[in-house]
Order: C-alpha cells, then structure tokens, then sequence
C-alpha cells in the first residue's frame, strides 16, 4: 500500500537541516510509508536512524520518465497521442527534472519514492547524509527493499561548498569484499536505470538544489549492471533533462575487465569521453589481493592492468585508484612500493606502459563485525608518506588521502548495506 502524497516544501520550510544551505520550497510531491506515523517536522527525520525490517508499505514503481532520456520520453509520448506532441512532451520532461513535476509520457502525474530514512553526520567540511529509498522486492507481492545513498559535502578551493552523491547500482553485492559491509547482504537485486535516476531526484529535491557530481561508489558492483549504469548515465548527462556534465560523474569497479573493456568502448563515443574511471584496487599484490577481493581469483592484477592499459584517457583525464588502507593487511612499507610499481609499470609489472593515474587513499572503516579495526591516523599519514616518495622527482604516484566521513552512521566507504535484508538474498541473480 503506498502512503498518501506529501509536499516535500513544507517539511523543508521550517528551517532544513543543520549545516545546510537555506532550502527553497519545491512541489516535489512524493509518497511516504502510509503505516509510518506522519512527520511532525523535518528533524524527525534525521533521527530515525534505526535499521529496521518491520514490513514495509510496497514501494512506488520508479517513474519510467525518469529512466528515459528526453527523445526517448517524447517517442512514447507521441506514440499514446499525448497532448501537446513532442513538444508538449520535451516541456513536460524538463518540469521533471527542474520542477520535480514528474509526469509519465501520457501526461498523467507518477509518485517517485520518497526519503525513508535520513542519517546525517557532521564533519568539518559540513553535513554528510545517507538516506534510503524503497524500490520494489525481487519477485511480484515481495516486501519491497531499500536503496542507499549518501550525499558527502566538499567545500573546493574557493571555499564554495558542493555535494558529491554517491549512489547504488543494486541492492546489495555479489562480489564478497571482506572488507565491506554491502558484501555482508549478498546480491538481492539490481537496480533499473529509473531507480539509480531517482537517487539522484531525491537527492536534489533533498537539497533544493542541483547535486553537482555523482559516484556509483554506494551499494553494488556498477560493472555487474552496466546496462542499467550506462542507461542512468544518459539520462543523467542529457542536456534535455538533468544535464550533469560526463566529466563530474565517475564508475568505481572492483576490477572486472570484461565491464571495463565494455564501458571503455562506450567512452570512445561523443559524448561520453570524459566519464571517469576509479578502479578499487585496495591490495599490493595478487596473494593480498585474493585474500580480500574474491574477484581477484577470476580476474588477477595483471589481467586488470592489461584491461586498463586499453582504457581511453582524454585530455589529462587519470585512471584513480582506490587504496583501503587496513591494518595488518594491506599496510606495509614494501605494499607502498609494489601499489606505486602497479601503477608505473615496474617491478612484477616491469616493461609494461605507465598508467596515467593517482592513489586515493582511504582508511578503513570497519565494517559490522570487522575483524579489523580503523587505522591510526598517523599510519595512514605514513603511507600516504611511502606512496608519495619519489614523486618530487618524477618516480612515484600521485596520491592522496580522503577524509573519512560518515563512519559513525555507517555512511562511510565500504560500510553501506542493511544487514536485516541479508535473509531475502538468493544464491545469484539470474
Ligand atoms: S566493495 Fe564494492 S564490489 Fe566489493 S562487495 Fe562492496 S559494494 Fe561490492
């Protein structure tokens, strides 16, 4: 059952959340759990910060609008006789995305989930929030399942302060990760390009504001769901609809190379050169590697490395490398130098071409029941220290560290996932 439409504007008007930017009232009507009780005010909110697997009310399918690009969305329009025809069709998908008036193509109004949950953190940098979404369970009449996302503030040189988004591609991972939290659920399902689409109207519509960047760093594999990602992304990027520029978005993969050959094709088309590519790479060599990241076993760094030797690099674009940094794993001086030799092509990878690309290092964070814990600050300064040796002089990497945010409401890298929705996996999607 699907709760009654709410004006999203009023709960926003009284003030928004901490540390954010003044919200402008929007007429983005969305629906909300009609077995929940009704909201008082927006900080009621922020503070159902419960996991929970109570049965939920069945979730909205995710309007087709916003699955569609723009030329997409008015060939169907004209197709059912529309009012209006193709242009009436254009102006209406452009009130989707600008004025979160969403329509399907016959001009009838569509629901578009609504926020189920909202967990903020502060960091020094503003408010970092997760929020989830319902998308419908994997079969008809299944309790629906939810999506995560988390809008992370930067504040960039000048001082303004952006979001960067980071969303989903399924609801839960097949890839077992041991480090990950998301890993801990297994595969339930993937998500349909409208669903990855809607992360990012919720997020705006959250804001009353454009989100200007967007990650797939949240819960899944993009890779395992390329087909839906590359869908998302041209809807995202169309100059019709929501517009965000290729170059602010970026793919973050484990390392499957028959996705990556498949997206680096995709990205020798117009149009799509500048989609960036961040590989989780997290290990030193293939025996680490293998212990913590299961697809190493199929797919090792060398067969990787040959995948992204292949990968189309425009302008001074970099290929960035995700480094979780974990104590007693992953952690030592010579690790430094074998991930710096990766990426240059020396060592165990000697004679083959340098990567055009930067270490992001990231401390962990530890994940429910973790065998291991964060890392000390000062050793991830000192890794940062080993990886950047000899770049003065045009021998190392560059790299640099990310700031952890989000870590106290599971916000943070590799810690997303609800451990209540574990029960509802099956052993592999078909
Ligand atoms: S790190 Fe990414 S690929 Fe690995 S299990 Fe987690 S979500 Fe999946």
């Amino acid at each position: 059952m699907t709760g009654p439409a709410v004006d999203l504007s009023r709960l926003f008007q009284r003030g928004g959340l901490r540390g954010l930017p003044t919200i402008r009232p929007r007429p983005w009507r969305l629906c909300i759990d009609a077995r929940r009780a009704p909201l008082k005010h927006d900080a009621e909110m922020i503070t159902l910060n419960t996991v929970s697997d109570r049965p939920a009310a069945s979730a909205p399918a995710a309007p087709g609008a916003l699955g569609m690009t723009a030329e997409e969305f008015a060939e169907a329009a004209v197709r059912v006789g529309a009012k209006g025809g193709r242009v009436g069709a254009l102006e209406r998908y452009r009130a989707v995305f600008e004025r979160g008036d969403v329509q399907d193509p016959s001009g009838a109004p569509a629901a578009v989930a609504g926020i189920q949950r909202t967990l903020t953190s502060e960091c020094a940098e503003g408010t970092t929030i997760k929020f989830t979404q319902l998308v419908r369970g994997r079969a008809e009449g299944d309790p629906p399942l939810e999506t995560e996302s988390v809008l992370i503030p930067m504040v960039g040189r000048k001082g303004r302060l952006t979001y960067t988004l980071c969303v989903s591609s399924q609801v839960g991972c097949a890839m077992g990760c041991t480090f990950c939290q998301t890993a801990q659920m297994g595969l339930i399902r993937s998500l349909e390009p409208a669903e990855i689409v809607q992360q990012w109207f919720a997020a705006t519509h959250l804001l009353g504001r454009k989100v200007s960047n967007l990650v797939f760093m949240g819960m899944g594999e993009p890779m395992d769901n390329l087909d839906a990602v590359m869908k998302a992304i041209e809807v995202l990027t169309d100059h019709r609809g929501i517009a965000l520029p290729m170059s602010k978005i970026v793919v973050s993969t484990v390392g499957r190379v028959d996705g990556i050959r498949r997206l680096g094709a995709r990205v020798r088309e117009h149009g799509w050169r500048r989609l960036n590519l961040a590989i989780s790479l997290n290990a030193p060599n293939d025996e680490v590697r293998r212990g913590i990241m299961p697809i190493n076993r199929a797919m090792p760094m060398g067969e990787l490395r040959r995948a992204l030797e292949e990968w189309p690099l425009y302008g001074g674009a970099k290929i960035c490398f995700e480094y979780v940094l974990i104590p007693g794993v992953n952690d030592r001086r010579e690790h430094a130098r074998e991930v710096v030799d990766f990426v240059l092509g020396r060592g165990a990878y000697e004679g083959r071409p340098p990567l055009k690309g930067m270490v992001n290092l990231i401390p962990y964070n530890p994940r429910e029941g973790s065998p291991w814990p964060a890392p000390e600050e000062a050793d991830v300064d000192l890794f940062l220290s080993w990886l950047l040796e000899g770049s003065e002089r045009g021998e190392g990497v560059y790299a640099k560290r990310r700031r952890t945010k989000g870590r106290e409401t599971m916000a943070a890298c590799g810690q997303l996932g609800n451990p209540a929705l574990r029960r509802r996996r099956t052993p592999r999607e078909g």
